[in-house]
């Protein structure tokens, strides 16, 4: 697959179901709609695929037909940083997600890691490496070729700071780098204010993961409302009251020469995603027009 920006709904757009579409139809009218990614939801599932084997493989088939580049949330039943239960638990519903993924020929599974719950920070976060660890061995003796994407998270007591997710990244193999960067806006109370804030963290990538992570990165993206504890709710690019600004990054992803796969969390999801594709060929239009003599 060619390596440039793609844009795509979390998950099947509203609209597709009205118009009585099942998931297999979803990658062909994200194509007609002029979008290239698509984040399949498995956020409810438990310790087994709750999707056909033959299933997923269509869905994977629709998709390279389509040129939309698949990806997976994960079940948001996972928590790596709990009890020893809590988290052989965590681990059998990622291999689970793992699993159907690869069937799918999905590239990442995006996930939550899990809580700090009433232990010290750090701590929390060692036993989520320990286990992850021990997912990516087992994810290898099943021969699964899909990555891991642990997501920066947008509340106070959930594992994920910038930081935690670069050391996954630096200490796990496979992984994905998965920025969301509603909830890096969240969690610090709005710090996503200019285009240099952005930077800042994509230099920060750059630094401890190198040029290609950062290039290659998978984003999830929309305005979103927070309180002292974090992320509220997500919003869409319109409400002008809410940040972080899709303009600002899009100037990022031109000037680094970034080509990321942009996942949009909007309760909107396919009209904002083709908003924020809007927004990146206007940046880049502009950016070239200038730079012509
Ligand atoms: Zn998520």
């Amino acid at each position: 697959m060619s390596e440039r920006t793609r844009f795509g709904p979390a998950g099947v757009p509203p609209m597709f179901r009205l118009m009585g579409a099942t998931t297999l139809d979803v990658p062909k009218l994200l194509h007609e709609e002029g979008l290239d990614a698509f984040e399949y939801q498995a956020s409810r599932w438990g310790p087994k695929p709750q999707v056909k084997q033959e299933d997923a493989q269509k869905l994977g088939e629709e998709a390279r037909k389509n040129d939309v580049k698949l990806s997976m949330h994960g079940s948001y039943f996972i928590n790596l940083s709990g009890k020893k239960e809590v988290v052989e638990a965590s681990k059998r519903r990622l291999i689970a997600c793992a699993i159907a993924a690869d069937w799918m020929g999905a590239y990442v599974v995006v996930f939550h890691t899990g809580f700090y719950g009433k232990v010290e920070k750090s701590f929390a976060f060692k036993n989520a490496l320990i286990a992850l660890k021990e997912v990516s061995a087992e994810m290898k003796t099943l021969g699964l070729k899909v990555k891991l994407g642990p997501e920066t998270m947008g509340r106070k007591f959930q594992v994920g700071t910038i930081d935690e997710i670069l050391t996954i990244n630096q200490e796990v193999e496979p992984t994905q780098l998965v920025i969301d960067w509603g909830h890096l806006h969240a969690l610090h109370q709005g710090t996503l204010k200019k285009a240099e804030d952005f930077r800042a963290i994509a230099e920060k990538v750059e630094q401890k993961l190198g040029t290609e992570a950062l290039r290659s990165m998978h984003c999830h993206f929309s305005k979103i409302e927070f309180s002292s504890q974090g992320e509220k709710r997500h919003h869409t690019l319109d409400e002008e009251r809410y940040g972080p600004d899709f303009h600002m990054l899009a100037e990022v992803i031109v000037d680094f020469g970034l080509h990321p796969t942009m996942i949009c969390e909007s309760p909107i999801l396919d009209i904002d995603a083709r908003k924020m594709q809007a927004t990146l060929k206007e940046v880049l239009d502009s950016k070239q027009a200038k730079a012509e003599p």
